[in-house]
């Protein structure tokens, strides 16, 4: 990078939940952003207000295909991230985290850039360790309905190691857990989104399972700091780190929660669990205090009561408008 130039950071998935909030992040400090994306969950209404912004870029791209551009850091986030989603085109989930790590690894090794890799509690699969430490390997189903995100993100990470063992490269590896917060699709299928659209609209609130499974639920703004702390740290910490909220909770009393932060009358209706439904989750993120000086700041409430607001104007709209 030349004296005074801006630093150019390539985000792919841009346009999804996470990566639209980080490339507003990377704006305000600065930087100059290309955003990936193919488009597949993302959404245009993520990045409109970014697109006249002189130092942002949108290429429609798919990472499976080969990428060649000049940049100083890669943040790589494309990939589905919501059960309904990923599983719908399993074979191109594990080309988009397989295929598409190794085209940005190539990238990163052409232009000695960093690279983050957004992988996931997911590599845990149903974990037999409480709660979940970065030296534990996980239990995870290799052949099952979520193994095509699972082994797909686990499989990115070796291609992580072994491109830092063979090539030197510099990398930080994110096991990211559940994160939620404004900017999700009102058709995400995830649990907070799906609570939310339907507490907002007087519909039933679908419980899969018993819904004493927990997991625990970090805001949005909290994992994009930890994720930009991640990327400033030292070449040497190259994680896998863990980033999320330990604040654990059950699906059900999350189901609660909403409805009365919400004040909705929504009934609660039982669902079959989904199979490999992990039972539990909870990140020990004891190395990103220690390494990052990092801890999430937003509690539970506090992020659904903001996230909460940005449903209800969207659905708001949504009727003005008879979308
Ligand atoms: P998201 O579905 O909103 O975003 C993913 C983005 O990637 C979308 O814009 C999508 O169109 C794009 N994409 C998918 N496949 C692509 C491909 N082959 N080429 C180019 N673009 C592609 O999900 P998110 O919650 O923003 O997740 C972002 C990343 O973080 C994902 O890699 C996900 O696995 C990881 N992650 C997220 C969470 C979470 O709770 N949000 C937890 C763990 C890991
Ligand atoms: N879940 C639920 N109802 C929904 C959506 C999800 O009970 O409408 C449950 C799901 O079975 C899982 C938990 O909520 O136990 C979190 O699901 P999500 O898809 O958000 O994330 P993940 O399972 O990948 O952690």
């Amino acid at each position: 990078m030349k004296p005074g130039q801006r630093k150019k950071v390539l985000v792919t998935g841009g346009a999804g939940f996470l990566g639209s909030h980080l490339c507003e992040r990377l704006l305000a400090a600065g930087d100059y952003v290309l955003c990936v994306d193919n488009f597949y969950t993302g959404s245009k209404a993520n990045i409109a207000r970014f697109l006249g912004n002189p130092h942002f870029e949108l290429l429609r791209h798919d990472v499976v295909s080969p990428l060649f551009v000049e940049v100083d850091e890669i943040y790589n986030l494309a990939c589905p991230a919501s059960p309904i989603h990923y599983q719908f085109d399993p074979v191109q989930t594990t080309k988009s985290s397989v295929i598409g790590a190794i085209n940005m690894l190539d990238l990163a090794k052409r232009t000695d850039a960093r690279i983050f890799q957004a992988s996931t509690s997911e590599v845990y699969g149903d974990p037999d360790i409480h709660p979940q430490g970065e030296d534990y390997w996980g239990r995870v189903n290799p052949v099952g309905i979520r193994s095509c995100y699972d082994e797909g993100k686990r499989c990115a990470e070796t291609l992580f190691f072994d491109y830092r063992r063979q090539y030197n490269l510099k990398i930080k590896v994110a096991r990211i857990f559940n994160t939620y917060g404004p900017r999700m699709l009102p058709n995400d299928g995830r649990v907070v989104s799906n609570f939310v659209v339907q507490a907002l609209k007087g519909d039933p609130i679908t419980i899969y399972g018993s819904g004493n499974q927990s997991r625990s639920f970090c805001y949005v703004d909290d994992l994009i700091n930890a994720a930009v702390k991640f990327m400033e740290s030292g070449d040497e910490l190259t994680g896998p780190v863990n980033l999320g909220n330990p604040a654990e909770i059950s699906i059900l009393d999350l189901a609660q929660r909403i409805i009365e932060l919400t004040g909705s009358k929504s009934p609660l209706v039982f669902k079959p669990l989904p199979s490999d439904d992990p039972t539990q989750r909870c990140p020990d993120i004891d190395l990103a205090r220690r390494e990052l000086g990092w801890e999430p700041q937003t509690t539970l409430e506090q992020g659904l009561v903001r996230t909460i607001a940005y449903f209800d104007e969207l659905m708001g709209r949504a009727r003005v408008s008879g979308l």
